[in-house]
């Protein structure tokens, strides 16, 4: 909540005048209140103090920055995007914002207030053909562009999209009840992605190898290979619902740099904010038909896509889903980044307020939907009561609320994610886990729930709640831990608190998964860093550097000389 006050001295102020000011304002849409702090008997003076409630956001800087009532998406510079007569986003292909010839709509529903506020179009099989045809003779001509003009634009796109910040920031708070401040960290983080990997991509698709034949037996130097690296032609990307604009071009941007072409095809929580996303890229000037988005729900069109003949590559993130897209899809590269059930160990001489603290944010930032997030607390029964303690000071401590007051529990993304969550706290509750909080929801709004004892036969020590409820088991040796770890089918990343840095690289070394950090909580940034999953987490790794070479594959060219070739002497 934050209030403005200015104080004003009237003269011959009457309630008549109060009520105007009041009904005026709400025209405006502001929630205006007036505090009398001096009256004189008479009422006829009085000394006011007015000002307006409005529910906001905070920039970085601590500024507001979604005044209630002023809508920014789908305006200004945005207003193209959507097909204003019904009130439905328009899909982007051969370089335009159109409207489906299925004349078929997507709804978007808001997971606070559990109404539609966004539609999409629903395309249709026939557009997604043309959009693929289209991207591939678009590829052909961006493969002949000049690394560094590729990068410029790049660059280009980045500066708008964070220019625009606020509009983007605010569909990602209506589609996915990110919190206010979240929603624009995650735009201007998304800039700053494009413009590394515009870097990064200059300097590393600018180098090649160089080989010589006489070091592999029986050779002499008569063979020069020319190792470089080309594109692999149309890259399909597909984010999930909780980083629908940072998963996106952490797609998009290594595709583009490496001379592909792309079809992305955003969450439909999220399509929104992914399509002004793509506008960016449209201002910025990339040729047509390189970057496409098409929009209709992955249930519908997600087959269609994944298996077209045209995709040379998916990208993929999210849920299972990712697993039955690997089986289906043909001889091309995956990217896959899929679940976690990252698991935190804490051992005895672990500093348990550095833990708590990052058992708190790292298992309930973003109300607990991160695929990195915190999902299983295993500490060691020793100092299992001191953890519980400062973990559970610290949940008393967390705001619960509307995204757009920057809460630090907001609702989950739909009715459904709220029914699952349930249903697990419900098993765990059966089978006799320890509530250290109350459960409580209202709509899809879940209240932050630690579960301690939980034990191995509860669903909750297994599968991904992706909510704010957080399981803790109690075990006797690290290595009771290790093993509880390694027996998931998941292995995103982990995580290990001590003071030993010994002990620390053992754990890591025994822990399955694609990263383990130590003394900190699981994380997927900075983006440039590797990140990747193994078993049912993913396939490939992602991180800047990882996705660009992803996206490329290698071609050689073998000069053969009639003689040998030795360098001087
Ligand atoms: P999801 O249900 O798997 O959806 C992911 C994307 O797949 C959405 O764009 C969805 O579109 C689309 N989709 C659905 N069915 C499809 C199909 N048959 N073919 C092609 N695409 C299809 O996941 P989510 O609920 O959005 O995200 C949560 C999951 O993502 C969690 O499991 C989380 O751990 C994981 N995740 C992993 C990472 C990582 O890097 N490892 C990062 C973030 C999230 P619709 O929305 O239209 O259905």
């Amino acid at each position: 909540m934050s209030a403005r006050y200015f104080c004003s001295e009237l003269s011959s102020f009457n309630f008549k005048q109060y009520w105007r000011l009041y009904l005026l304002s709400r025209l405006v849409q502001l929630h205006v209140y007036l505090y009398i702090i001096y009256m004189d008997n008479s009422l006829s003076r009085m000394m006011i103090i007015c000002g307006h409630h409005q529910k906001v956001g905070y920039q970085e800087n601590g500024e507001a920055f979604l005044p209630r009532g002023k809508r920014m998406a789908g305006t200004g510079s945005f207003s193209e995007i959507l097909d204003g007569e019904n009130n439905v986003y328009k899909y982007y292909s051969e370089g335009e914002w159109r409207k489906s010839v299925s004349g078929k709509s997507v709804a978007i529903v808001n997971p606070t207030t559990r109404k539609t506020q966004y539609k999409v179009q629903a395309c249709s099989q026939a557009e997604v053909n043309k959009v693929m045809e289209a991207a591939k003779i678009a590829q052909k001509a961006w493969a002949k562009t000049p690394l560094w003009k590729r990068a410029e634009l790049l660059h280009k796109a980045a500066a708008i999209l964070k220019e625009h910040k606020h509009p983007i920031a605010e569909c990602l708070v209506k589609e996915i009840a990110k919190p206010a401040k979240d929603s624009v960290t995650e735009v201007v983080r998304s800039g700053d992605l494009i413009s590394y990997c515009a870097e990064e991509g200059v300097r590393i698709l600018g180098q090649g190898t160089f080989l010589v034949s006489d070091s592999f037996p029986g050779n002499e130097r008569t063979k020069y290979c020319l190792a470089s690296k080309v594109p692999l032609g149309v890259v399909l990307a597909i984010p999930p619902f909780n980083y629908p604009v940072n998963l996106a071009v952490s797609k998009i941007a290594p595709a583009l740099i490496a001379g592909n072409s792309i079809v992305l095809k955003p969450p439909t929580q999220g399509a929104v904010s992914c399509l002004h996303m793509v506008h960016c890229f449209h201002l910025a000037g990339f040729p047509k038909s390189l970057i496409n988005c098409v929009t209709g729900k992955g249930s519908e069109i997600g087959d269609f896509l994944t298996m077209h003949p045209g995709v040379n590559c998916i990208s993929f993130t999210g849920g299972d889903t990712g697993i039955s897209i690997s089986k289906k899809a043909g001889m091309i590269p995956l990217q896959m980044e899929l679940g976690g059930k990252d698991a935190c160990i804490v051992l005895e001489d672990a500093d348990l307020d550095l833990a708590a603290a990052n058992i708190v944010k790292g298992g309930l930032s973003y109300s607990g939907q991160r695929c990195t997030a915190v999902k299983i607390v295993l500490v060691v029964e020793s100092v299992a009561d001191a953890l519980m303690e400062k973990v559970n000071a610290k949940v008393a401590k967390l705001t619960v609320g509307p995204p757009e007051e920057d809460c630090d529990i907001t609702p989950v993304v739909s009715e459904s994610s709220a029914n699952f969550i349930e249903g697990l706290v419900m098993d765990a509750k059966e089978k006799g886990a320890t509530f250290c909080q109350t459960y409580k929801r209202e709509g899809n709004l879940i209240w932050p729930l630690l579960l301690d004892n939980v034990r191995a036969d509860m669903r909750i020590a297994w599968e991904e709640p992706f909510g704010p409820v957080l399981p803790v088991i109690r075990i006797g040796s690290v290595e009771e831990g290790i093993n509880h770890c390694n027996a998931s089918n998941f292995g995103l990343q982990g995580c290990v608190f001590t003071k030993d840095i010994n002990k620390a690289m053992i754990i890591s070394d025994a822990m399955e998964t694609g990263t383990v950090q130590i003394n900190s909580a699981p994380a997927r940034g900075p983006d440039h860093f590797p990140f990747q999953g193994l078993k049912d987490s993913g396939i490939g790794s992602q991180g800047i550097t990882n996705s660009i070479n992803m996206m490329v594959k290698v071609k050689s060219t073998v000069i053969n000389l009639p003689t040998a070739s030795y360098t001087m002497g």
